[in-house]
C-alpha cells in the first residue's frame, strides 16, 4: 500500500443486519481492484475480512476489520463490523472515529431490525450514511420497492444518484447561492452540483442510496466510484476533544498538526501480541516517535507502524492525519484511548459502549485454573470492552456479563482456543439477605470449666429491626452486671454473626441489638466468653424475632417500540415483576418497572424474542425486599442440605 494524502483518503464503516453482505462487499472491491483474484466466501472462510479462527469457525464478523479498498487513486478505508447485536459496540468504535457510514440492505429483505438499529446508531454519531442495496442478482427483487421504503421509514433526504428531481432540490438546500439558482430554475454547473452534494452528505440532508451485487460484481464499481466521490473527505471530520485544562476544543483534521491518535480497536493476537487500531485524528505519525496517553499517564513508543487489510500487514514509517493505522505493542493502552504529544495534551471522549445487560456465573472446570481463566478473560476483555468480569463477594461467585448469550459464547470459545480454559456455566446464585420482622429478648450464655482456666460470659440481648443498613448496637447496663470493658467483645460477636445469618447462611441486615444485662466471673471472664456469648444470643434471638429471607429487587428501564408495549407488560407479571410507569419517548416507550433478580437472569434473551430484538433495557439493584415464603422455605432448606454435606 502506497502512502496516500489526506484528501485522498475516505473512512468508511459498514453497518447494516446480519448477512446482508457486508463482508463479501469488501472481497468485491478487493476483486475489482486486483487485490484477490476470486472471491472469497464467508461460508468457506476464505474472506480478507472475516479471517480470525472463530470469524471463520462461525462464518460471520465478530471483530470490526480494516480493509483498504484502493481504487482510482484513492484510498478507501472500509471497517467491517459484525451485524449480531451482542457486538454493537464494535460499530460504535468505528463511528467514533468520524467515519462515514453504509448501511448495506438486502434487495431481497428490504428493512430489517438491524437496518434501524443502525439508523440510530448513525443518527446519535450524525455520521454521514450511505444505503446500500445489496443482492441486486437475487429473483424477484423489486429495487424500487426497497427504495420506497427507506424513502417512507427514514425520509427523503435518501435519495438514489439517479433521481435528478429530487438530488437537485437536495442539492439546492446545500447554501443560499445554490437556492437561489434553484428557484429562478437556472441549472446548476458541474462544480456546484457536486459542491452541494458534498456539503449536503456531509451535513446529513443528502443520503445516497446505490445498488450493486457483491455477489456477481454488478454495480460494485459505480458505488466505489461514488464513495470516492462523495464521502466526505477526512479533512472535513472535526473531532471534539478537551484539553489539559478540562476545556472543550476541536481538533482539525490536519496532516502538519500537533500528532493525535485515537484507539479505535485492540485485538489480541495469539501469535503477534496485542495490536492497536488507530486514526491519526491530526498530525502526520513517523514511525519511532514516542507518544503520551492521558489515560494511563504513560508515554508509548510507536516502533512498530504498520497499514493492515485484514490480517495481512505492511510496515510503514509515515501515515497523515485522517489515515488508519495498526500499532504493535502498546503497553498501556486500550480502546478508547487518545495518544498526543505529551506538552499537548488532549483527551478525545470514551466510546459509549453499552452496558452489560446479561450475565452468567461461570466456574474452570478444573479448579486449579481459576487464576489462568481470570487471566485470559482480562487479557479478552482487551478485545472486547463490552463484557465485563465481576467477582460476587457475597456468593462468590465469578460472573461473566455482556449483551447476550452469543458474545458470551464467543467469549468462552476464545478463552478454550487461546488459553486452554475450559470454563463450566454454573446457575447463578442470589445474593439473599437475612433480617427480623419481629421482637426477642434472649440470654446468651457461655460456660466452660476444663483442667485450668475457665470460660465464663453471660448476655441478656433484645433484638429488634432497624432503619440501619447492619447492626445498631446499643447498651443499657446498669450495676455493672456486665464490666464494660467486655462491651465491644459483645458487639464484636455480634457483628462476626451478621456476616452469616442462621437461616440460609446469607448476611444478615437491619438488626436493633440492645444489650441491657448479663452476670460475669471475676476469674473465668474475658472478651473471647463474651463474643462467644453474643453469638450464642444473636443466634437465638434471631430466630425467635420473625427472622426472614431478602431478595434483591432490580429496577428496570425497558425501551420498546410501541407495537411490543403490551407483549412486555404481559410477560412482567410472570417474572414477579410489577410496573412502575410508562413514557413515551423519542426511541420508543419506556416502561419502568421492578422485578426480583432471580426472575431476570434470562431477561435479555427474553426481550430480544418478544420485541424481535428492538427492545433493550438497563438493570440496576433498587432495593431488598422479603422473599415469599415459599420460595425461602426452598432456599433455606436447599442451605441445611448443602451444611449436612459438610
Ligand atoms: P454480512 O453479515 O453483512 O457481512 O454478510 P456476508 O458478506 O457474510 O454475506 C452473507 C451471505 O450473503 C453470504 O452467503 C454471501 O455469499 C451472500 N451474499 C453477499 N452478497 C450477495 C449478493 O450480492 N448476492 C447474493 N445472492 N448473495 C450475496
Ligand atoms: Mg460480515
Amino acid at each position: 500500500m502506497k502512502g496516500y494524502s489526506s484528501d485522498k483518503i475516505r473512512n468508511i464503516v459498514l453497518l447494516g443486519h446480519g448477512s446482508t453482505g457486508k463482508t463479501t462487499f469488501l472481497e468485491a472491491g478487493l476483486l475489482n481492484t486486483k487485490v484477490i483474484s476470486r472471491l472469497g466466501k464467508v461460508e468457506s472462510g476464505n474472506t480478507v475480512s472475516d479471517y480470525e479462527k472463530m470469524e471463520i469457525e462461525k462464518g460471520y464478523t465478530i471483530n470490526q476489520t480494516l480493509v483498504p479498498v484502493e481504487y482510482n487513486g484513492t484510498k478507501l478505508n472500509f471497517i467491517d463490523t459484525p451485524g449480531f447485536f451482542d457486538f454493537a459496540g464494535e460499530a460504535r468504535a468505528a463511528l467514533s472515529t468520524g467515519a462515514t457510514a453504509i448501511i448495506m440492505v438486502d434487495a431481497s429483505s428490504g428493512i430489517q431490525v438491524g437496518t434501524e438499529k443502525a439508523w440510530d446508531l448513525v443518527k446519535e454519531y450524525n455520521s454521514p450514511t450511505f444505503f446500500v442495496i445489496n443482492k441486486i442478482d437475487k429473483d424477484n427483487v423489486n429495487v424500487d420497492e426497497v427504495v420506497a421504503a427507506l424513502q417512507d421509514k427514514f425520509g427523503t433526504a435518501c435519495v438514489t444518484l439517479d433521481d435528478k428531481d429530487a438530488l437537485d432540490e437536495a442539492v439546492a438546500g446545500a447554501d443560499e447561492e445554490l437556492m437561489e439558482k434553484f428557484f429562478e430554475g437556472e441549472p446548476f454547473t458541474d462544480e456546484e452540483f457536486a459542491h452541494g452534494l458534498a456539503t449536503g452528505i456531509h451535513n446529513g440532508d443528502i443520503m445516497p442510496i446505490l445498488t450493486m451485487s457483491a455477489l456477481t460484481g454488478e454495480g460494485v464499481d459505480t458505488v466505489l466510484d461514488s464513495l470516492c466521490k462523495y464521502v466526505p473527505k477526512p479533512a472535513t471530520v472535526v473531532t471534539p476533544a478537551k484539553d489539559a485544562d478540562d476545556n472543550d476544543i476541536e481538533i482539525a483534521c490536519d496532516p502538519a498538526g500537533d500528532l493525535v491518535l485515537f484507539v479505535f480497536k485492540t485485538l489480541a493476537d495469539p501469535f503477534l501480541g496485542k495490536i492497536s487500531y488507530a486514526k491519526v485524528v491530526s498530525g502526520t505519525l513517523k514511525s519511532g516517535t514516542e507518544v503520551y496517553n492521558p489515560r494511563s499517564e504513560k508515554s508509548e513508543k510507536l516502533g512498530s507502524v504498520f497499514f493492515v487489510r485484514g490480517k495481512s500487514q505492511e510496515m510503514t514509517d509515515t501515515v497523515v492525519a485522517g489515515d488508519m493505522v495498526a500499532l504493535g505493542k502498546l503497553q498501556n493502552t486500550k480502546t478508547g484511548d487518545t495518544l498526543c504529544a505529551k506538552n499537548k495534551q488532549v483527551r478525545i471522549p470514551a466510546i459509549a459502549f453499552p452496558s452489560p445487560c446479561y450475565f452468567i456465573a461461570v466456574e474452570a472446570a478444573d479448579k486449579n485454573e481459576d487464576e489462568k481463566m481470570a487471566q485470559g478473560l482480562s487479557r479478552l476483555m482487551e478485545e472486547d470492552p463490552t463484557f465485563v468480569l465481576e467477582r460476587n463477594a457475597e456468593t462468590h461467585q465469578t460472573l461473566l456479563g455482556g449483551q447476550g448469550d452469543i458474545q458470551l459464547g464467543i467469549i468462552q470459545a476464545k478463552l478454550k482456543d487461546r488459553y486452554g480454559v475450559s470454563v463450566n456455566v454454573v446457575p447463578q446464585k442470589i445474593a439473599y439477605r437475612e433480617t427480623i420482622k419481629g421482637n426477642s429478648d434472649v440470654q446468651g450464655k457461655h460456660k466452660k470449666q476444663s483442667g485450668g482456666a475457665g470460660q465464663y460470659g453471660d448476655v441478656h440481648i433484645r433484638f429488634s429491626p432497624s432503619q440501619e443498613p447492619g447492626l445498631e448496637f446499643s447498651e443499657e447496663l446498669f450495676g455493672g452486671s456486665v464490666p464494660k470493658n467486655y462491651v465491644p467483645a459483645v458487639e464484636k460477636g455480634l457483628l462476626e454473626c451478621m456476616e452469616k445469618g442462621p437461616l440460609a447462611g446469607c448476611k444478615v441486615q437491619n438488626i436493633k441489638a440492645v444489650l441491657y444485662d448479663g452476670s460475669y466471673h471475676e476469674v473465668d471472664s474475658n472478651e473471647v466468653s463474651f463474643k462467644i456469648a453474643a453469638s450464642l444470643a444473636f443466634k437465638k434471638g434471631i430466630v425467635e424475632a420473625k427472622p426472614c429471607l431478602l431478595e434483591p429487587i432490580m429496577k428496570l428501564e425497558i425501551t420498546v417500540p410501541e407495537a411490543y408495549v403490551g407483549a412486555v407488560m404481559g410477560d412482567l407479571p410472570n417474572r414477579r415483576g410489577i410496573v412502575m410507569g410508562m413514557d413515551p419517548t423519542m426511541s420508543g416507550t419506556v416502561l419502568h418497572a421492578e422485578a426480583p433478580q432471580s426472575e431476570l437472569f434470562d431477561y435479555a434473551i427474553a426481550l430480544r424474542s418478544m420485541t424481535q430484538a428492538r427492545g433493550s433495557f438497563t438493570v440496576e439493584f433498587a432495593r431488598y425486599a422479603e422473599l415469599p415464603g415459599n420460595l425461602a422455605d426452598k432456599v433455606i432448606a436447599a442451605y441445611k442440605a448443602s451444611q449436612e454435606e459438610k
